[in-house]
């Protein structure tokens, strides 16, 4: 039986990628019915201003899948970004981006093999923000001085950050449950408690009791900045680290760029049954329909799809595929190239065509 997967092939490099990813995973030979369905900017005139409208949440909660190419978020203004509400509307909490080295990537790291787990729905991508020189921000302002708190300067603006012990709870204990069932030894928590008590204090808190219950599994902690360090100098100490929203953003950029770059790092976001699988990296609009950019971070969010779907099989021919591309180090693009400007660098849909004549079974 085909299985019905969303696909939000998103804007900018987001629709050459997710073609590419679409025809490789059907090169597996799995059957899939796919209801495309467009979200962002390029659609809100025809949803009465809305990015994000309620039908493709509605279709998503329909097939409980979907595979998403990147979308724009215009910088500033009242534009929210539709990859966050999408996270957010579905209650997507648990993130898990995984950077594995492959074999002929170059990158002054060999052997990485970490899990980033990061909560999706807290933090300060809360949205709770009040714009400068606004009465909301100036009342809040007041209650804050009238409440012992003491602003450097009163011209400031201010984004809330939220941290819950539900929310805490809950992706912490995600990641102890993903680290049993996926034969990982160890979780790290990551915060910066040592300076927000009350925030990352809490998360800090809650993850070691929620330690205490999963005594088979390794538990350590170590503060943001110190983890950073720590992963560039000693990354095979490490193995599935859980952190808080923003932390998370920005350390798994930091370890997409120890196996090889963005075009490396695939992700996934999971709620309680619905799941959406996209890579860590952006619609790089000036790349935009050029065939340029390497799907091999959407495709990889393919691999963890397979495996969501329970299709293992094909999910370790996928990625053996694609390892052997890599490996051959012919039909890759640029970025994976020894110089950006290698001439003998190919297009997006070539390293798919590759990638399916790997995988033994040719698709139109
Ligand atoms: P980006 O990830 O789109 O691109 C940054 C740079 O990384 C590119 O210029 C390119 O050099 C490189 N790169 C990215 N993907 C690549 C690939 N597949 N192959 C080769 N190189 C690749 O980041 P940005 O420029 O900060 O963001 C562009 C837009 O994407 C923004 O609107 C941002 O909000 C949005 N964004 C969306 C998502 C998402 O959809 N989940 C995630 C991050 C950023």
């Amino acid at each position: 039986m085909a299985h019905r997967v969303t696909l939000i092939p998103g804007d900018g490099i987001g629709p050459e990628l997710t073609e590419a990813t679409r025809r490789v995973l059907e090169g597996t030979g799995v059957e899939f019915e796919w209801d495309v369905q467009y979200a962002g900017t390029d659609v809100m005139d025809e949803n009465d201003g809305d990015p994000l409208p309620e039908h493709v949440l509605e279709a998503i909660r329909q097939t409980g899948v979907a595979l998403k190419g990147p979308i724009t978020t215009p910088v500033g203004g009242g534009f929210r970004s539709v990859n966050v509400g999408l996270r957010k509307a579905l209650d997507l909490y648990g993130q898990v981006r995984p950077c594995k080295s492959y074999e002929g990537v170059r990158s002054r790291f060999d052997d990485v093999d970490l899990i980033l787990i990061r909560e999706n729905t807290e933090d300060l991508y809360a949205g709770i923000e009040y714009e400068q020189g606004t009465p909301e921000a100036e009342e809040l302002i007041d209650w804050i001085e009238g409440h012992g708190g003491k602003l450097r300067h009163r011209d400031a603006g201010i984004s809330i950050k939220p941290l819950s012990v539900t929310g805490t709870r809950r992706i912490v204990e995600f990641a102890f449950d993903y680290a049993r069932r996926n034969g990982r030894r160890k979780v790290t928590a990551v915060h910066k408690a040592n300076i927000m008590k009350f925030t990352d204090g809490l998360y800090l808190r809650v993850a070691q009791a929620v330690a205490a219950e999963n005594t088979d599994i390794e538990f350590d902690e170590r503060i943001v900045d110190n983890m950073c360090m720590q992963l560039v100098q000693r990354p095979e100490e490490y193995d599935v680290l859980v952190c808080p929203n923003l932390y998370g953003d920005i350390v798994s950029d930091l370890c997409a760029g120890m196996i090889g770059g963005l075009g490396m790092a695939p992700g996934g976001n999971f709620g309680e049954s619905i799941a959406i699988f996209e890579p860590t990296h952006g619609s790089a609009p000036k790349y935009a329909g050029q065939n340029k950019v390497n799907p091999m971070a959407q495709m990889l969010s393919g691999v963890m799809m397979l495996r969501y779907i329970e299709e293992n099989d094909a999910a370790d021919r996928l990625e053996s595929a694609i390892a052997d591309v890599i490996r051959d180090g012919q039909s890759v693009t640029y970025d994976m190239k020894p110089s950006r400007n290698d001439p003998t660098a190919v297009g997006t849909s070539e390293v798919a065509d590759a990638i399916i004549e790997k995988l033994g079974v040719r698709v139109a």
